[in-house]
């Protein structure tokens, strides 16, 4: 193909760019990623991300698209929806949006006039800035109301929940998290919303993987639409936000995302996700994310045995949330000692967090990416002891060039995607 030796090129017209490209491959090669929300994507879906699908203009949806040129393009498109709903055991699928937080947008745009209410999870409790945060177009233009944890469990209050949707019958309720450790009931979300004639709309752009796997429920039966990333859990390229719906909503959720929000699609990216759909019926697949469950809970477990404290006990998914207060004052200085010893994770607000949103009390971090690269229960649990000797030491200097040998040691006997994921 034309492409074919295209970094060689770029090697010698562009070297700086060049050069920062592989310096980017070898920090992601010589690092330990716990960031929760990312992963390595899979090589084949990242693979179909520019090929000449790039080139292809194809506005529209499928049999309906302003441009020639456009029947292979209708049948990859074709093929995408099919498999998602397959994978999914929805009724209708829109792929072609661009992120995750735009599908959120187009699903509040189709359902909602603005000034409606909705009902949602606050950002520092585990929500996402889409679910109606001040600053973003949701907060801006629907009246939001917002539950949160228990504060005693630090469990999502579902009577808080029952409570407000009774009191201000919102037209939509949202659920789903973005740094919430535990399972979200979404059947008794959808009693709820039922109860009080709302939608519902759940968000699983975090644990994805593990629903597409069966490996934690679905919110498929009992919520009106369902949005997802690809590139967390999912363990596609980042980018893409796939709708879930009920038949009867899908045209109007459709008409927002084209020509309501965007224009052309990116087919590269929709032939990328139609094969990372087919990735997630295999056993490699299941296998991986039933991994990635083990992991995380290897992963809590190892870090109270050293004595940290963790949002709502440990976790049930891939995601743990840790108040480093028991080690370190702050989230930020956390994420700063681990990243020189070369472990990446981010700082984050834990529920009724004293600290600003710049400093916070905690991380966030999940087993995703590390599991990708081949990680099992002893690897994580060492990678634990690691960061856990870090936020211990993090005013010796020895002591953290230690820490960094063996964390550059380790990562650098791992590929970036396990030959075991790979299933071919
Ligand atoms: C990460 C996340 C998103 C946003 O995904 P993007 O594709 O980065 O826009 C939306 N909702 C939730 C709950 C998330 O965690």
């Amino acid at each position: 193909m034309y492409m074919d030796g295209s970094f060689e090129l770029i090697r010698e017209f562009d070297p700086e760019i060049a050069q920062m490209t592989v310096e980017e491959e070898t920090r992601q090669m010589n690092t330990l990623c716990l960031i929760a929300s990312e992963n390595y994507a899979s090589p084949m879906t990242l693979g179909m991300e520019g090929t000449v699908w790039a080139n292809k203009n194809a506005e529209g949806y499928p049999g309906r698209r302003f441009a020639g040129g456009c029947e292979l393009a209708d049948r990859v498109e074709r093929l995408a929806v099919k498999r998602c709903k397959e994978l999914f055991g929805c009724e209708y699928a829109n792929v072609q949006s661009m992120s995750s937080t735009l599908s959120n947008v187009a699903v509040l745009r189709a359902l909602l006039k603005p000034g409606d209410m909705i009902l949602s999870m606050e950002l520092n409790q585990g929500g996402h800035l889409s679910h109606g945060a001040k600053f973003h177009y949701s907060g801006k233009s629907y009246q939001v109301i917002q539950y949160g944890l228990n504060p005693k469990t630090e469990v999502i209050d579902m009577e808080q929940v029952e409570r407000l949707a009774k009191e201000h019958r919102p037209k939509l309720i949202i659920c789903g998290t973005s740094s919430y450790p535990l399972k979200v009931d979404y059947k008794r979300f959808g009693e709820i919303a039922r109860e009080v004639g709302a939608y519902l709309m759940a968000d699983i752009a975090h644990p994805v993987g593990l629903i597409a796997a069966g490996v934690i429920p679905s919110p498929i039966p009992y919520a009106d639409v369902v949005t997802t990333s690809t590139h967390k859990t999912f363990r596609g390229p980042r980018g893409c936000g796939i709708i879930m719906c009920k038949e009867g909503l899908g045209k109007r959720i459709d008409q927002q995302i084209f020509p309501g929000m965007q224009g052309a699609p990116k087919m590269d990216m929709i032939a990328s996700r139609a094969v990372l759909f087919k990735e997630c019926m295999t056993p490699e697949y299941r296998a991986y994310q039933q991994q990635v469950a083990k992991n995380a809970e290897a992963l809590a477990d190892e870090l109270k045995k050293c004595g940290l404290r963790l949002v709502a006990g440990g976790t049930q998914t891939h995601l743990v949330l840790v108040d480093v207060r028991g080690l370190i004052s702050t989230g930020r200085q956390a994420e700063e000692v681990l990243e020189s010893v070369g472990i990446v994770v981010n700082k984050n607000m834990i529920p009724y967090d004293p600290q600003p949103a710049n400093l916070a009390s905690g991380i966030r971090i999940g087993s995703p990416a590390l599991t990708t690269r081949g990680f099992k229960e002893e690897d994580i649990r060492e990678t634990a002891r690691l960061l856990a000797e870090t936020l211990k030491h993090c005013d010796n200097r020895e002591k953290l060039q230690e820490i960094s040998a063996k964390v550059r040691e380790k990562a650098m006997r791992y590929p970036m995607f396990a030959k075991e994921w790979i299933s071919a």
